[in-house]
């Protein structure tokens, strides 16, 4: 590793001023769980790193009219530790569970799981299901755009080099929207997503209305299936609607084979995947019309 310098942000302002003045020359750093392994390994070798960790304002985790506010530096223990997220997406804490080991998500944020924008970033697909929202804050001000749009290719964002993630904002829509998460990983711990998969759907009058599946691990960027919402969208509940919006979900993919898993055992764990995190989807929205 290289000599930095090392700059300490105390708020939002001091990131942004920070980063205007070094321009593509300087890093962030929130857990430091992604980046020091690219400081060591990837040759990444920048004149300055910026530690966000403390800053108040994006370690906040807040509800307001427009949404569930979730600051881009609260990690995953704490997403896990909260009454807000509990209360209104509990899936989130679904994901944030099966990241990594207790040391990894004590440090690493979710920020910077959307930032570094691994195609099987387990973050991802539990937003994307409930519409998430983006601020991205730099020298020209601020902008707002759905988490689809934030996302550009493999370890690639919408972000400008004078800019950083502010915070994710769950419409308040969205919010307490039956939703469910599952990850398939050659273990159940320590392991990345093979495939992950999220659900989320309303239940009204017996038929799914707003049905939303993401599926991280198998393209390049986490994805929406919107064939497979298609499908779903006004029809009654039944084993036979589930399994077919599944199979349209898998067609939706472009899974790799690699040395974890083939192409075709992917396309079956999405199936998998989308069958049983709508069928739960479908349990909770139930439960709640009692
Ligand atoms: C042992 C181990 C196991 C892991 N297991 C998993 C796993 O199971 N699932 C999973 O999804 N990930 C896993 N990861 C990856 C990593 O822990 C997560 O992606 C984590 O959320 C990254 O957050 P961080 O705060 O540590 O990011 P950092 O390392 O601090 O930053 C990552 C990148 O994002 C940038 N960045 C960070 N915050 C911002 C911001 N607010 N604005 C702009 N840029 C920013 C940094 O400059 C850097 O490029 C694992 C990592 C390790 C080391």
């Amino acid at each position: 590793m290289k000599p930095f310098e090392f700059i300490k942000a105390e708020t939002t302002e001091d990131a942004i001023a920070a980063l205007a003045e070094h321009g593509p020359d300087i890093r962030i750093l929130a857990g430091g769980t992604d980046l020091l392994v690219d400081l060591k390994h990837a040759g990444a070798s920048p004149g300055v790193v910026l530690d966000i960790s403390r800053v108040d304002d994006l370690s906040a985790i807040s509800l307001a009219d427009d949404g569930l506010h979730i600051g881009a530096a609260v990690t995953h223990t704490e997403i896990m530790d909260d009454p807000l997220i509990e209360e209104h997406a509990p899936a989130m804490i679904d994901a944030a569970h099966t990241v990594g080991a207790v040391q990894t998500r004590n440090l690493g944020t979710i920020g910077g799981n959307l930032v570094t924008c691994v195609p099987s970033m387990d973050s991802g697909p539990v937003l994307m299901a409930l519409e998430a929202e983006v601020t991205l804050a730099g020298s020209g001000g601020r902008r707002r755009m759905k988490l689809t749009e934030f996302f550009v290719g493999p370890r690639k964002t919408i972000l400008a080099t004078d800019e950083l993630l502010l915070e994710i904002v769950i419409p308040t829509e969205n919010l307490g929207k039956p939703a469910h998460f599952l990850k398939f990983g050659l273990r159940k711990g320590q392991a990345l997503a093979l495939v992950n998969v999220a659900s989320s759907l309303w239940l009204e009058d017996g038929k799914i209305t707003a049905p939303r599946i993401a599926l991280g691990a198998v393209a390049p960027v986490v994805i929406r299936c919107e064939g497979a919402e298609a499908a779903l969208e006004g029809q009654a509940v039944s084993d036979q609607v589930i399994a077919e919006a599944a199979k349209i979900a898998a067609g939706e993919a472009r899974p790799i084979d690699d040395f974890r898993a083939s192409k075709e055992y992917r396309m079956d764990l999405i199936e998998v995947g989308v069958r049983r995190t709508l069928a739960a989807a479908i349990e909770l929205a139930g439960q709640e019309g009692e």
